[in-house]
């Protein structure tokens, strides 16, 4: 099959696309013909070094993907041969003590296509057969696989962990990055008021454009200073971030007492100054978050199913350009998802 396979560790030259041999399905499993995957900064992350990530080479990059049933076992209850499918990109254990609890998402020893194992930017997937789940007739394949890694991990920032209701106000850090733009759908979704920031005033218009209530320019203005100024001195209910230290200090003063926090990345780095008087005295609360699980990406397909949220995919990239693709991942200026398509 033909595929996209880390060979190396380092830039482009260790990205090949080439012939793979076929994945074996194993019993349980479910064998995917894919047909579009979305890229992620950590198909970047894998490139340049995996560090700290389990995983051998060569290895299929790819860790969404959405595609159509090739195969599966004949007792297998829900799914059948030519129906079209999105992955859930982590194959838990369903024995741990977090399996046991229903929190896959804290299996001890989850496996994520593309970091851990072969992964989606490939001709064929095979993974057990409770990944595979039906699309909705609302989403093309490019846009059933953004919900996969990114649609989910908003959603549950938002729903699942900072609980944001109709009436509070959340903040988004970076937006243009696919989280973060994902988060401003959802937070839409929900009702909230949303407030933006980017160094990028294009980004800040087409968020604008997308339903944004406001947007503060980080390049040029003091973050907290506008948003207290938007919000009569009160500040945000929900901060959601992923651009680590850089957005900390603002992050924290534009909370309002008892406001919530939620990361999920650090890509300007990960060892932030926090001022924890401030997080005590005006009782944050800070919330990690990676991913979601299998009943969260349940709920977001129901609500796609219903036609209420559609991924915004930016640009789609041929398998065979890939590198074009992860040039402009890693420069930052999509705006959006960026989809590769399988042939
Ligand atoms: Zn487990």
């Amino acid at each position: 099959m033909q595929a996209a396979y880390l060979t190396g560790h380092g830039g482009n030259e260790v990205v090949a696309i080439g012939e793979r041999p076929m994945p074996p399905r194993g019993r349980g499993d479910v064998l995917v013909r894919l047909h579009a995957a979305t890229l992620n900064r950590v198909d970047l992350y894998m490139r340049d070094s995996g560090a700290g990530i389990t995983h051998s080479l060569p290895q299929v990059m790819g860790v969404d993907g959405a595609g159509v049933v090739e195969a599966v076992d004949d007792d297998e209850p829900l799914l059948r041969p030519g129906m079209r499918v999105v992955l859930y990109p982590g194959v838990t254990c369903g024995r741990c003590e977090f399996c046991r609890r229903g929190e896959g998402v804290l299996c001890t020893t989850m496996k994520l296509l593309g970091e851990h194992r072969d992964g989606t930017f490939a001709q064929y997937v095979s993974l057990p057969a409770a990944n595979a789940l039906p699309i909705p007739d609302t989403l093309d394949y490019a846009q059933a696989a953004a919900l996969g890694v990114n649609h989910l991990t908003a959603w549950r920032m938002l729903v699942g962990k900072a609980r944001l209701q109709p009436w509070e106000t959340v903040l988004i850090f970076g937006i243009g990055g696919g989280v973060s733009l994902a988060g401003l759908q959802i937070a839409r979704l929900i009702g909230a008021r949303v407030i933006v920031t980017s160094r990028d005033e294009g980004k800040l218009e087409r968020a604008l454009q997308l339903g944004a209530d406001a947007a503060v320019n980080s390049a040029r203005e003091d973050v907290a200073r506008r948003v207290l100024a938007l919000t009569d001195g009160r500040g945000v209910d929900v901060v959601l971030e992923n651009v680590g230290a850089a957005a900390w200090p603002a992050a924290l003063k534009s909370l309002v007492r008892g406001g919530r926090l939620v990361t999920c990345g650090a890509t300007s780095g990960d060892q932030p100054g926090a001022d924890l008087r401030r997080v005590f005295i005006r009782q944050l609360q800070i919330f990690g978050s990676t991913l979601g699980d299998l009943r969260e990406f349940h709920d977001l397909l129901a609500v796609c199913a219903r036609g209420q949220l559609v991924p915004q995919i930016e640009s789609r990239w041929p398998l065979a350009e890939l590198h074009g693709a992860l040039n402009r991942l890693e420069a930052g200026e999509q705006f959006g998802k960026m989809a590769l398509e399988i042939p």
